[in-house]
């Protein structure tokens, strides 16, 4: 079950924000009295409730707002139990001087806002002291390995039905998966917020995304957990595409970001599938990286020296670059092509890619793959001149790049992309007609590259296709069955637009 937090100022909005949950079908809520301005007024709070409630004062100390005494704070609640409220929030050291009285269930908290104690069993064994109906254990994450601890910890007590289930909450960006994973590690409920732009607490996600974009209430001990990893990783669409899929294929799976800082990587990697993790999308800055922390690879994933996506099976981790790939597909089908390389419509051509990072990497050997002639240019000469004879190709100096004759062009830096859209790093008048060129940024969809490319009567191809092709063989290696590229196509789309309006 979804617990929505209601923190607001007035009793007025409180009030009318727990009837709109309640109609939008909520069953419980959080009534958080420590961010109301006046005392609390518990009768007009809780006569007539349309929800189950949870009665919470939380103290500055442990994440809240309460700025009258102690002794107030502690009279509160008392009233709350007499009034018969559902549920009552008492943090460990207090709930041991809080009698049970009547049918209010008691939930004993503890919150740590700096870190994940080493002694978890200790705060346990102290809020059982309190009488609890539930515990919840709300811990800061330093590390991943923090949220690790958390999660394996909160799936021991909830083992075999206890009659006191624990609610374990990793706080913060890090330890999103603590609360969407919930159910599956036995927790009876998990908090969320009434809307993300009020902030209550660090990590806590609106209730309608944790209801319809994770898919919360389908959620179990079964349920299979894919993701993306990277830093950052909030603006990430991997998230929508995916989790749309395993909606429509109806999937017991969910899709997870897990922001990932470079020295979390390997704890991640190895520790990824005690939390039922089966599968990653890998993400700026861990392509490389995570080409170490493979056991089997696909030989491209060897020769580009990158990977964006693992498969977890057993000890095995089995690693794959679906980018080089969803570019070359790309580029054929644009070209009239259906990706039979015998038949490439790319070979014998020329090519000149612009980047020499991981996308740039992925597609020089994608065409050199196809025979295509490839020539490297990168602002940093260096690193354009040290892929080139990685591959076996040629490289260019960054300010000699218009002059390499070629009819393919590629952009592979993110010279363009969001939101320094009006850049592009290729002059128009170097553009010619029958040159296809291909643009690996795909937020915008049509960059100033791409416009220029039309302008100039080229063929012109966008990063939305690449994208929503590395995805769906992602998804096919996920699952067996092949990605949805009509439905990861339009929401694409729709979440780039809706980018661009929102800054109109
Ligand atoms: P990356 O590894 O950081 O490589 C980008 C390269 O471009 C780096 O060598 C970078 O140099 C260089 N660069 C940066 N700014 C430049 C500038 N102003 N002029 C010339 N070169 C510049 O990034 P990546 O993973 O290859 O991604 C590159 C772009 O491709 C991004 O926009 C990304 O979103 C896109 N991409 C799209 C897909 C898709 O499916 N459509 C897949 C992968 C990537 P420095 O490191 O010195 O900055």
């Amino acid at each position: 079950m979804i617990c929505v937090s209601i923190a607001c100022g007035s009793h007025k909005r409180m009030i009318s924000e727990h009837q709109s949950l309640a109609d939008d079908g909520v069953r419980l809520v959080e009534l958080r009295l420590d961010f109301l301005r006046n005392d609390p007024e518990l009768d007009r709070l809780l006569t007539d409730r349309p929800t189950q409630v949870v009665v919470t004062a939380r103290r500055p100390e442990d994440g809240g707002k309460w700025r009258d005494t102690e002794e107030k704070r502690q009279t509160v609640l008392r009233a709350a139990i007499a009034a018969g409220v559902d549920f009552v929030d008492l943090e460990e050291d207090i709930a041991p001087t809080i009698p049970r009285f009547g049918k209010t269930k008691r939930i004993v908290s503890f919150h740590d806002l700096d870190s994940t104690p080493e002694d978890l069993e200790a705060i346990y064994q102290r809020a059982l002291q309190g009488d609890p109906d539930f515990i919840k254990i709300a811990v800061t994450p330093r590390n991943i390995s923090d949220v690790f601890r958390l999660m394996t910890f909160t799936r021991e007590k909830n083992e075999n039905k206890p009659k006191i289930p624990m609610v374990g909450i990793s706080m913060g960006e890090i330890g999103l998966a603590s609360r969407i994973l919930a159910k599956k590690f036995g927790c009876p409920f998990t908090y969320a917020t009434f809307s993300e732009s009020r902030t209550i607490a660090p990590g806590l996600l609106e209730y309608s995304k944790l209801r319809d974009f994770y898919r919360f209430g389908d959620i179990d001990r079964n349920t299979e957990v894919f993701g993306v990893i990277g830093d950052p990783i909030g603006h990430s669409l991997s998230p929508l595409i995916h989790n749309a899929g395993f909606a429509q294929k109806e999937m017991n799976r969910v899709y997870l970001p897990f922001r990932l800082p470079p020295e979390d990587l390997q704890e991640f990697i190895a520790r990824a599938p005690e939390i039922g993790v089966r599968g990653i999308s890998i993400t700026i800055p861990h392509k490389v990286a995570a080409v170490d922390e493979l056991t089997q690879f696909d030989p491209a994933v060897e020769e580009i020296g990158a990977c964006n996506t693992m498969i977890f099976e057993g000890k095995e981790r089995y690693g794959y670059n679906t980018d080089y790939v969803a570019a070359i597909l790309s580029l054929e089908i644009a070209l009239g092509g259906t990706g039979i390389a015998e038949q490439s419509p790319l070979i014998g051509k020329k090519a000149l890619i612009l980047g020499a990072g991981g996308a740039g990497k992925a597609v020089a050997y994608g065409l050199l793959q196809r025979t295509v002639k490839v020539t490297i240019a990168d602002l940093d000469d260096e690193r354009a001149f040290r892929l080139a004879e990685q591959l076996h190709c040629e490289y260019v100096d960054w300010d000699m790049r218009h002059a390499i004759p070629s009819n393919i062009l590629v952009n592979c830096t993110p010279v363009g992309m969001h939101p320094k859209v009006n850049e592009t790093p290729f002059d128009k008048a170097a553009m010619h007609q029958g040159m296809v060129v291909f643009d690996a940024v795909y937020n915008p969809e049509n960059t100033l590259f791409l416009k220029n490319a039309k302008a100039k009567g080229c063929t012109a191809v966008s990063g939305v296709e690449m994208f929503i092709g590395q995805a769906c063989m992602q998804f096919k290696l996920f699952t067996g069955a092949k990605g949805p590229a009509g439905l990861m196509r339009k929401l694409i789309k729709n979440a780039i637009s809706a980018i661009h309006e929102d800054e109109d």
